[in-house]
């Protein structure tokens, strides 16, 4: 057990280090540990019916970088000098600390990255405040951040709050157990301890599990890494790239099953400035197209095989 305990620790040090590329954590709030279903899956109202893959359509060709349409939402992000985006810092493979340099980095950075490129000619200029699961929808609708890019699904209830861009990834939720484990699905974890995030769409899966698990919150997937680590909880369920992301770390763990939900990723933005919804759209339109985005997920997700076609873009 001692790699694993070292596993551990390396997860603690990487959820508290910090770099001068982003803002500070705040401080976590104490564990909220959840028997059953929450009440706030239980009690909310059925989301409105939508197309959530289906965005804005560009507005014609990119201006070129450092010349933002006058006016645009684009030109003033320009003028700050930064892109904020936000995003976790502990989603190995999308967006989690370099433990050797303290720097956020991974398929989700990236992605904010090429629209600071598109906006600056410099992927270097952004802002990374990292927020909690639970604070992506309100991050984006009242502009603490431009963008949130941290392998956040498109639904229709998050359309209500924020614009969505077209689909950069498809994901879907499955389980990691222990690698002794005999179960082969999430069906088979009946009285266990599931350890999922609040505000995840995973978290509120868990409650429509005939076999009725134990749901387990935590504020933060590297969290359930830790608790899964210290036999606190039999399994974690999030989406299968994030759980593989976790199965790197972890080499008493595996991922089971097919997957039990459609997970389509999307940059969240405020629906106050459709423009950049139509530009962020145009630079994945652009990425898709020259290579960007195989090189992308070459560079970072080669750990779930390898690189499909990228998702196809759809427009309202
Ligand atoms: N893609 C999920 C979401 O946006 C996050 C991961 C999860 O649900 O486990 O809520």
């Amino acid at each position: 057990m001692r790699i694993r305990a070292a596993v551990a620790l390396l997860a603690v040090a990487a959820l508290a280090g910090c770099s001068a590329d982003s803002s500070p954590m705040p401080i976590a709030k104490p564990f909220t540990t959840t028997l059953g279903p929450s009440p706030a899956t239980t009690e909310r109202p059925a989301p409105p019916k939508c197309d959530p893959r289906a965005s804005l359509a560009p507005a014609g060709a990119l201006p070129p970088p450092g010349k933002m349409p006058a006016g645009s939402y684009m030109e003033t992000i320009q003028k700050r000098g930064r892109l904020v985006l936000g995003t976790s810092q502990d989603t190995l493979l999308f967006s989690s600390r370099n433990p050797f340099n303290g720097q956020i980095e991974g398929f989700d950075v990236d992605m904010g990255r090429q629209i600071a490129q598109a906006i600056f000619g410099d992927p270097g200029k952004i802002q990374i405040k990292v927020i909690g699961y639970d604070k992506r929808v309100s991050s984006a609708a009242d502009g603490s951040v431009d963008i949130v890019a941290d392998t956040m699904t498109a639904n229709c209830e998050r359309w209500v709050d924020v614009d969505f861009s077209t689909i950069y990834y498809e994901a879907g939720q499955k389980v990691l157990v222990s690698k002794n484990s005999t179960a082969k699905t999430i069906e088979d974890l009946g009285g266990k301890r599931i350890c999922s995030v609040q505000g995840s769409t995973s978290f509120d899966r868990i409650a429509t599990v005939k076999a009725k698990p134990v749901a387990v919150a935590r504020a933060a997937f590297g969290d359930c890494l830790v608790a899964f680590q210290r036999n606190e909880v039999d399994a974690i369920t999030t989406d299968d790239t994030i759980l593989a992301g976790m199965a790197v770390q972890d080499p008493y763990a595996k991922v089971i099953g097919d997957k039990i939900s459609e997970e389509p990723y999307a940059m969240a933005m405020s629906n106050e400035h459709p423009e950049f919804t139509r530009f962020v759209n145009a630079v994945l339109e652009r990425n898709r197209a020259d290579g960007t985005w195989k090189k992308t997920y070459e560079k970072w997700l080669s750990a779930l095989g390898p690189a499909p076609t990228p998702p196809k873009a759809k427009y309202r």
